[in-house]
This record gives structure tokens, C-alpha cells and sequence, in this order.
């Protein structure tokens, strides 16, 4: 099928799936470059957790609304619990979802399988394993974090303990940061993410991990450690020399 205008978009995380998925349900051909072999290739099958905190909205809808289906792990989850110094465990609880949980990675049921599987079965062209740096023209760049602003390390593992989600402010652990451990159903993500001191990443890591031992009844098993980095900085201009920058290329982060 012959389409009027072909959009190049370089990169395949979410951004430029999402991207890909709306300009192709506008009609539009749609062509994503993307380096790795798949989707997913700089996560690790780790929990994340998709805010539902920023918009009136539940994101959910706001997904409805452009078009994307759920066809992926998405969970909402109504309480967690937040510790910080000093401080007794803050139990926080609402009656809308306060984040959905995400899998991320380069397998079924993770939130990139699932937008791959929606572009391409749209018609999305996707080229893997072809990494572009100075295309010519017109395109949309989702390419993700460039350098560090915020450094994180931690390990999926499987667990008998219950669902749950923890958040832990408190610079001891993760330096003007968050640690975290998000638990569904027997699998479970731990990791801290540091904006400071990101040469001592892994005694963070090991104190995060003394931290939650310490506080609830933590089992590991199939520990894998991975590692990972973000913009959280938001540009001044999302356009630059033709092109237009989405997601954490453009600073959108959390
Ligand atoms: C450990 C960790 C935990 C996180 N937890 C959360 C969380 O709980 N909640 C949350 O909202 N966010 C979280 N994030 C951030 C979230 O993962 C990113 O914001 C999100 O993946 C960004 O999506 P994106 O589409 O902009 O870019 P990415 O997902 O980074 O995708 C960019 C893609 O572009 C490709 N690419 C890069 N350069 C080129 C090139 N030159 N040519 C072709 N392809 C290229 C890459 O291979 C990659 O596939 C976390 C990040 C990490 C590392």
C-alpha cells in the first residue's frame, strides 16, 4: 500500500511506539529505526511503575483515548508505603489506582512486547538492529536518556512475600534519590536510584539491601542485578534542526 507521507521515527521505547501507533491510526506510513536487535533491550524484566498522580485523569483512560490497548502487565495498585528518616512508615492509601505497574524488557507481557506487538499489527515499520545518528530532514527522535542525571542499581528476584510497594526517601541509601521495592505476585524489582555520588552506586546498592532485610521479612531468589540511568530534566526547545524529541529524550521522565 502506497501511503502519502512517511514519518521516521528513530528509536523503539515507548515514546516512539506510542508515536507510531496514533500517526498510524492517523493514516500516516510510519517507519521506527531502532539499534538493538528488539524492543526493551535496556531494561532488564523489571517492575516499574507508570504514575497515575499527574493528570486529573486516570492514565488508563488518557491511553483509551489515543488509542493504545492493554495488552500488556498493568496493575493498579492503591497503597504503598513510604519510610524516611526519623520518621515512623507512612502508610499511603487512595481510592484510584496510585501508580500501575509495569514490566519492562524484551519479553512477552512487558510494556514495550506489548506496544511492538500494537505498531506491527497496525503496520509499523520496524527496523531493528540499525542505529541512526545524523538522518537528514524531517523525523521524530525518541532515543531515550543521553548521560546521566540520576544514576539507578538494582535486582528482580522471586519472593514469597505478599504484593506490595515501598518507597524510601532517605540520602543514606539513595543520595537526593528514591529506593524502591515494587512486589506482584512472587516476582518483585528492588533498586535505588542516586542523582549524587554515582561511583559508589553498589555500596548504595548493598545498603538499600541491608535497609529492606532489616524492615520486612525480605527472600531473595534468582537474584539478577542490572543497572540503568535517566534524564529527568526537561529541554527548553523539544525541536531542534527539524526534528522533534519525545520521552526522555526530550528530559520527560517520571
Ligand atoms: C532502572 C530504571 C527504573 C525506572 N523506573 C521508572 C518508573 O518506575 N517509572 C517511570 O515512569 N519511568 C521509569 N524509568 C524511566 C523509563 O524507563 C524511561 O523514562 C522510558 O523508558 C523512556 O522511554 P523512551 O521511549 O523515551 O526511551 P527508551 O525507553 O530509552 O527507548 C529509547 C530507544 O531508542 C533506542 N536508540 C537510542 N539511540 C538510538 C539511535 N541513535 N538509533 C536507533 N535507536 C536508538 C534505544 O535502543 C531504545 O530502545 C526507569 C528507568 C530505569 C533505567
Amino acid at each position: 500500500m502506497m501511503y502519502k507521507n512517511t514519518v521516521n521515527i528513530i528509536g523503539a521505547g515507548p515514546a516512539s511506539l506510542v508515536a507510531a501507533i496514533v500517526l498510524r491510526k492517523h493514516g500516516l506510513a510510519v517507519k521506527v529505526f531502532e539499534m538493538s536487535p528488539d524492543v526493551g533491550y535496556r531494561l532488564s524484566g523489571d517492575f516499574q511503575g507508570v504514575e497515575n498522580w499527574s493528570s486529573e485523569r486516570d492514565v488508563t483512560e488518557l491511553l483509551g483515548e489515543i488509542g493504545i490497548r492493554i495488552n500488556f502487565l498493568w496493575m493498579p495498585y492503591y497503597e504503598g508505603t513510604v519510610y524516611a528518616p526519623e520518621m515512623k512508615p507512612v502508610e499511603v492509601k487512595s481510592g484510584r489506582p496510585i501508580f500501575y505497574l509495569v514490566r519492562r524488557g524484551s519479553m512477552p507481557g512487558t510494556l514495550d512486547w506489548g506496544l511492538k506487538e500494537q505498531a506491527l499489527s497496525l503496520g509499523v515499520e520496524i527496523i531493528f538492529n540499525h542505529r541512526l545518528d545524523n538522518l537528514e530532514g524531517k523525523a521524530i527522535v525518541g532515543t531515550g536518556p543521553k548521560g546521566a542525571d540520576a544514576v539507578a542499581v538494582g535486582i528482580t528476584f522471586n519472593t514469597k512475600m505478599q504484593d506490595k510497594a515501598v518507597v524510601v526517601l532517605d540520602d543514606n541509601i539513595a543520595p537526593k534519590g528514591y529506593a524502591y521495592l515494587l512486589v506482584k505476585q512472587g516476582y518483585a524489582t528492588m533498586a535505588t536510584v542516586l542523582y549524587r555520588e554515582f561511583k559508589k552506586a553498589d555500596d548504595y546498592f548493598e545498603k538499600m539491601l541491608n535497609f529492606f532485610k532489616e524492615k520486612m521479612d525480605v527472600d531473595i531468589k534468582n537474584r539478577k542485578k542490572f543497572g540503568g540511568y535517566g534524564n529527568f530534566f526537561i529541554r527548553d526547545k523539544q525541536t531542534r534542526n527539524e526534528k522533534i524529541y519525545i520521552g526522555e529524550a526530550a528530559g520527560f521522565q517520571d
